[in-house]
């Protein structure tokens, strides 16, 4: 068993065999939380995992959907599809709505990416960067109400979200989706009682190897992010959750351990962080 715990089967790039796709999961014991990233995107997330007993959900706007985005076509953004930007949303009763069903496990993914806003003149900047931090507040804030677990989309701005999850008073648990930063950020992020993300970067990037020789099992989750950053082999392919063993194999090698050992503990970190009900 493995658990791809940040996969993104609610876009449209697997609209066409999502079915096949979740099969072949459950033929090969893997286990996946579909995560939104704005509306739409948390509502088919929700959609599935009634569906799949292999399949959970999370329930978020992502930073990049708090600004006019560049629409792209993996996503469900069928909103102002004409146009070459997508109108921000914002984190409003209607995601809170979503968070009745019970296989919804988390808020998120949410956090800080300014990396979306550099086309942007910097008046403009200013104004999408203190509307990523207004969404991230608020979703921090519900998470607080029902008491559900992040799924922190966070890049390079570790120090930033963790003094505002610490201004929010946020004292529940997460996980920093997608964690490309170095060792002491790491730590930094596993002091304040959070989970370290990853994903199929560190089967072509040794920048985190250090990384994860450092850190314990016991605080990392393994993920694909598909359809995006498929792993060595299958780089430039779209991703998909089953390639959650590439990340597993990578961690293996560089802690000296069994990929099964690796396997079974990041599965159980999942299951603990989310407080999943197995059948
Ligand atoms: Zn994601």
């Amino acid at each position: 068993m493995i658990f791809d715990s940040h996969t993104h089967l609610n876009l449209a790039a697997f609209d066409k065999d999502l079915e096949q796709i979740i099969q072949k999961n459950k033929q090969e014991n893997v286990f996946v939380i579909n995560i939104g990233t704005c509306l739409e995107t948390s509502k088919k997330a929700v959609a599935i995992a009634k569906q799949y007993e292999n399949c959970w959900a999370t329930v978020g706007l992502h930073p990049s959907h708090t600004g006019p985005m560049k629409v792209d076509k993996n996503e469900l953004n069928t909103i102002n599809f004409n146009s070459e930007f997508k109108n921000p949303e914002v984190f409003d009763g209607n995601f809170e709505i979503l968070l009745q069903e019970p296989k919804v496990v988390a808020i998120g993914e949410c956090g800080l990416d300014y990396s979306y806003l550099k086309d942007f003149s910097k008046k403009d900047q200013e104004k999408y960067q203190e509307a990523q931090k207004k969404e991230f507040k608020k979703q921090i804030q519900i998470a607080k109400k029902y008491q559900l677990p992040l799924s922190l989309h966070v890049r390079n701005l570790y120090e930033q979200a963790l003094s505002i999850l610490e201004a929010e008073e946020y004292k529940g648990q997460g996980v920093f989706h997608f964690f490309t930063g170095n060792l002491s950020q790491a730590k930094m992020i596993i002091d304040k009682g959070f989970l370290i993300g990853l994903s199929g970067v560190i089967t072509y990037s040794s920048e985190m190897d250090r990384v994860i020789e450092a850190i314990l099992l016991k605080k990392i989750l393994i993920e694909t992010d598909a359809p995006y950053v498929a792993p060595i082999p299958y780089r430039g392919q779209r991703n998909e959750p089953i390639y959650v063993r590439e990340v597993a194999k990578k961690i293996a090698q560089i802690k000296k351990l069994s990929q099964e050992e690796v396997e079974r503990v990041t599965f159980q970190n999942t299951v603990e962080l989310f407080k999943l009900q197995l059948q």
